[in-house]
């Protein structure tokens, strides 16, 4: 069993990404700058943007945030973003989610101009991944190509199957498992809640992309030896033993696969930390196209 420390990778492209910025500032280019509106005071949204702007720090951008009240209408967000949208320090900007009930989350993430879109959701760059065409690829499923690159999995020719269809990681990873590129060329399938007989679907692939989140839902005996797993669940389960009192699993029930896989991500440590380190490449890509 070969463990893939996303840890490790992520402060790998986190100092990549640093080394650029100082070279940006060696040569009189612009120092890369990333926004993000976070409207209400939900606590698991501000925890996530205060990594973010963290990370910023740590490799050198500038980083704003735009806090605004849970009771901002969507005509006003929406002004907010074509404000962030003309601000040309702001290379990239994204709009933490969810937003309040009241305000149509499709409408607001349209509003972003494709250019700043460092999240890769409006359908203009998602359309473009779709087509292989040049865009902002979601932070967690170019966190999972960057894993399996630089793991040197290969994936051509490889029978993949991604266990969940979101719009943040399941679609487009099965998109670009399938891409006709470098990485990619794999054949698969994609498997969701209505999926018939998923124990015979994981028998049957080389490699497994689950995103659920149901913990520990795949278990040794519905994989075959040599299988690779890419473990994209995040799930709090009750652990009295644990000073906190919880501990995070993921999809995969890790002690039981052990002994048949050859690569696997742990949780944590595999895939969480990639997504911030993806979203700050992405940042970077913004910037240096408007140089
Ligand atoms: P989601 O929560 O929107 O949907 C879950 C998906 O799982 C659906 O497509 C559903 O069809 C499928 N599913 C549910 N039960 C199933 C079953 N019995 N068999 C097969 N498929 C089933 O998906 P999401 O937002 O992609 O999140 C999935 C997991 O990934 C969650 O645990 C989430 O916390 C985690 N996540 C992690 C990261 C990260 O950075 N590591 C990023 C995003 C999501």
């Amino acid at each position: 069993m070969k463990l893939i420390d996303g840890k490790k990778i992520s402060e790998k492209v986190l100092d990549e990404i640093k080394l650029s910025v100082q070279n940006r500032i060696k040569n009189n280019l612009k120092v890369p700058h990333l926004a993000a509106i976070l409207v209400g005071d939900d606590g698991a949204s501000k925890t996530y943007v205060n990594s973010k702007i963290k990370a910023c720090k740590k490799v050198g951008f500038k980083s704003s945030l735009f806090n605004f009240d849970d009771s901002i209408s969507e005509i006003d967000l929406i002004n907010q973003i074509e404000k962030i949208n003309k601000n040309d320090d702001i290379d990239g900007f994204i709009v933490q989610l969810p937003l309040p009930k009241h305000i149509d989350q499709d409408n607001i993430l349209n509003m972003i101009s494709p250019a700043k879109d460092v999240d890769g959701f409006h359908p203009n760059n998602y359309g473009r991944m779709t087509l292989g065409l040049e865009s902002f690829i979601p932070a967690t499923p170019a966190g999972i190509i960057e894993l399996i690159e630089r793991s040197e999995i290969k994936t051509e020719g490889k029978k993949c199957l991604v266990i969940g269809r979101s719009q943040i990681v399941g679609r487009p990873i099965s998109i670009l498992m399938s891409q006709n590129k470098s990485f990619g060329n794999s054949t698969v399938t994609v498997a969701h809640s209505r999926s018939k007989d998923l124990k015979k679907l994981c028998l049957d692939s080389d490699i497994i992309i689950s995103a659920i989140g149901i913990p520990e839902f795949i278990k040794g005996n519905m994989i075959k030896k040599g299988t690779s797993i890419i473990d994209v669940g995040i799930t709090r389960v009750e652990d009295l033993s644990s000073p906190k009192g919880y501990r995070i699993v993921g999809d995969v029930d890790f002690k039981s696969v052990s002994n048949n896989v050859e690569y696997i991500t742990p949780v944590p440590g595999g895939v969480g930390p990639m997504t911030i380190s993806m979203l700050l490449k992405n940042t970077l890509k913004a910037c240096k196209i408007s140089d």
